[in-house]
């Protein structure tokens, strides 16, 4: 018995290994027919593993419909919303344990051992054996989410009455959601161009670029030289293995743009408004903890040392997102000084940061562009090995933000900034540099310029 399951994981694992990327016909180019948007439908893939790539589909769906509010998005976690079988089906849950346990080490592992040639063909390998059916049940569903803003779960959509059709275009807004469902939009013969939007900053997985992807949209430099030199490998490996002629990739398909962020990040008013919005102190700075959507990464102790450093100094607002311990755990701790406000997951961020004077944060991509944005200097106090290292080199050499680890000296660092008001004001400068509260309404605009051109 065990042999004959050995024998046939053998045989599929061969077959995968010799089974070309780019076997099926290839994908339609875009015509220029042209014709009105009414009534389009954009699928925008994610899963939630942290909080970024939701809230930059969401920027995007919501400058999508700021632009032309007869098209449709329709925002799906296909792992968790489709998969049954485990670990694709809790990927946001082993995501939090992985980054967490024995430090990061676990995630590292991963992560890296995940973005090797053979680590990536593996993790394609079990996703297609094990979801494909899954996720061509989301890639052709024909109804919307009635409500974007839920989560989502298939008693949540409407199908219409004459039992609709796919979706017109596809946008995925995470590293996973790439390779399968273009091989599925092959096979199955649907023609809707496939955009991928790269949500991270400095550094990203090789399987964020395939170079069967339409157009491939990255926020930085670093990562349009990642997204080309990625789809041309691949591009060379695959003509070899179907024996013919290697073809150049189209350099032109990666667009750099931006990171997409929700709107409102940019000051519409003083930074004391903003703090008196929020009951806090307008004569004192202040500075905000955050760890991402999850509060990940040591938020208390890092919390504790700033809050006992700056004492009374400053306000400390902590942000402990998803992460509900850490939020009572610091509520317990502070909640009678008048000088600590804790909070759990907020949707008011764009408020948050611009009441504050420095952010201590986790080197998420989405935190780092929102802080540009908002001209607000920041101190990293943790990072997922390999997926955000590249994030604090790019901060630091754009000097508005340190890395540092021990939670003590981020709270005597925290305390040194503030109290250098020349150095904190440079700081602040330098992060509205390379700020782009518009990347989502310009990546918006290319992908309504896209589907119009495919219609
Ligand atoms: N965020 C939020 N409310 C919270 C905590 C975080 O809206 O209470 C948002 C934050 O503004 C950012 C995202 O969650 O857009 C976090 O993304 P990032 O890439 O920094 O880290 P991730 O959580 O994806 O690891």
């Amino acid at each position: 018995m065990r042999i004959t399951v050995l024998l046939s994981l053998l045989t599929l694992t061969v077959a995968f290994a010799f089974t070309p990327r780019s076997l099926t016909v290839p994908r339609r180019p875009f015509n220029s027919r042209g014709s009105a948007l009414n009534g389009k439908k954009i699928q925008l893939l994610i899963s939630d593993t942290g909080g970024g790539h939701r809230a930059s589909a969401i920027s995007i769906r919501d400058q999508i419909s700021a632009l032309d509010p007869s098209v449709s998005c329709d925002i799906v976690d296909v792992y968790t919303t489709y998969c049954k079988v485990f670990p694709f089906n809790s990927y946001p849950d082993l995501y939090k344990l992985m980054v967490t346990l024995f430090d990061g080490v676990l995630w590292k592992l991963f992560y890296e051992g995940g973005d090797t040639d053979p680590g990536l063909w593996f993790n394609q390998l079990l996703t297609e054996t094990f979801c494909y059916s899954e996720f061509k049940k989301c890639l052709l569903r024909p109804g919307l989410n009635l409500d974007p803003s839920l989560k989502d779960g298939t008693e949540k959509y409407s199908v219409p009455e004459d039992g609709g059709r796919p979706a017109d275009m596809y946008v995925s807004v995470h590293p996973l959601t790439q390779s399968l469902p273009l091989k599925i939009l092959q096979e199955t013969k649907v023609n809707s161009p496939f955009i991928t939007v790269c949500t991270d900053l400095g550094s990203a997985s090789q399987s964020w670029f395939d170079y069967r992807c339409d157009k491939i949209i990255v926020p930085t430099e670093v990562l349009r030289e990642k997204a080309v030199r990625t789809c041309r490998k691949f591009m060379m490996r695959d003509s070899l293995m179907m024996t013919s002629t290697p073809k150049e990739y189209d350099t032109e398909k990666v667009e750099v743009i931006g990171l997409p962020i929700r709107s409102g990040f940019e000051p519409s008013k003083d930074k004391a408004e903003y703090k008196t919005d929020l009951n806090l102190d307008p004569s004192k700075p202040n500075v905000l903890i955050v760890g991402g959507g999850d509060g990940m990464g040591g938020i208390v102790e890092t919390a504790n040392a700033c809050i006992s450093s700056l004492n009374g100094l400053a306000s400390v607002t902590v942000i402990c997102g998803s992460n509900a311990e850490a939020k009572k755990n610091l509520e317990g701790l502070h909640g009678s000084n008048g000088d600590v406000l804790v909070t759990g997951y907020t949707p008011s961020m764009p408020s948050y940061m611009n009441s504050a004077d420095l952010m201590v944060t986790k080197a998420g991509p989405g935190s780092i562009a929102e802080a540009s944005v908002c001209g607000l200097p920041i101190i990293m106090y943790s990072f997922l090995p390999g997926q955000e290292e590249g994030n604090i080199s790019l901060v630091e050499e754009e000097g508005w933000g340190k890395y540092v680890k021990d939670p003590a000296e981020i709270g005597r660092l925290a305390k040194v900034w503030l109290e250098d008001g020349e150095g904190i004001e440079k700081r602040k400068e330098r992060a509205r540099k390379g700020g782009r509260q518009e990347a989502a309404r310009d990546i918006a605009k290319v992908l309504l310029e896209e589907l119009e051109l495919c219609s």
